[in-house]
């Protein structure tokens, strides 16, 4: 039986069919919406014709619904759908972070920029391990350097609010993914993904550290990109 999970399912639940394209055109093939998806002879679909168009219900962006299912099926196929204009999500974005784990301390200190409160540390811990089929390289080794890797954030309300979201993330696999390192070059390993912690308590040299006055609002927003809010908390 046909799971309502399976891709043409998940593309079509997020999507309305548009009777008349409008004459723009489809950012993902780079066709006109009028004519037929430019990955027609790519992407095998009994349901979905290659001059289908859709509509995004919430944002309202329109793509050929082949162009989407090619989208989907080139990703990790977790059930949601980003609006490749507006980014968008659809459904509950996942990652692919590796295998480990996020344990929570308090320092009682606290940090420059934030006197009046102590201080929540994060430990994240990933050792190396084999790719599996949603990494850049399935079957091959990934490293992991530098783990431990300890972060801080003030121990207030706003501070306690990042680190529930965080932990919302970490289930939901966002916060490390594996792939080429920014800093070092390295390939197949296991970097930051989007989501700027603060790995320096006492100084910011490096940019990653204390003060910073922009920090909290800066990672909540860009928790809010990977679909990671508030809203997340009270279900
Ligand atoms: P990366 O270099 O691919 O960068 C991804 C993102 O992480 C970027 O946004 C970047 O600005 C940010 N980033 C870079 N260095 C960071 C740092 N020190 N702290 C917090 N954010 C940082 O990501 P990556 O390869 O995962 O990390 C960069 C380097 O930092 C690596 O060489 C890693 O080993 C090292 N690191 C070491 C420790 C440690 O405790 N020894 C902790 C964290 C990171
Ligand atoms: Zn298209
Ligand atoms: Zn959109």
């Amino acid at each position: 039986a046909e799971s309502t999970n399976d891709p043409e399912s998940v593309v079509k639940k997020y999507m309305d069919n548009l009777d008349s394209p409008p004459d723009e055109d489809c950012i993902i093939c780079m066709e006109k919406l009028a004519s037929p998806s430019g990955y027609s002879d790519a992407v095998e679909s009994k349901t979905i014709q290659p001059y289908a168009v859709g509509k995004l219900k919430q944002c309202a962006h329109s793509f050929h619904i082949l162009c989407m299912l090619a989208m989907y099926n080139n990703g990790n196929k977790d059930g949601s759908l980003q609006c490749p204009a507006c980014k968008t999500i659809y459904g509950e974005k996942t990652g692919t972070q590796p295998k480990g784990k996020m344990d929570i301390y308090s320092i009682p200190r606290s940090l420059p920029g934030h006197p009046d409160c102590e201080t929540i540390q994060i430990v994240y811990t990933i050792p190396p391990g084999i790719q599996g089929p949603e990494h850049p390289n399935p079957g091959r080794p990934y490293t992991a350097r530098g783990f431990p890797r300890h972060c801080y954030l003030p121990n207030n309300s706003k501070g306690k609010l990042v680190l529930n979201l965080l932990r919302v993330a970490w289930n939901r696999r966002l916060i490390f993914t594996v792939g080429v390192s920014s800093t070092t070059g390295e390939g197949d390993t296991v970097v930051w993904n989007e989501i700027h912690h603060k790995t320096e308590m006492c100084s910011n040299i490096s940019g990653h550290g204390y003060p910073d006055p922009r920090y909290l609002d800066n990672v909540l927003a860009e928790l809010a990109a990977q679909g990671v809010t508030e809203d997340c908390l009270s279900k």
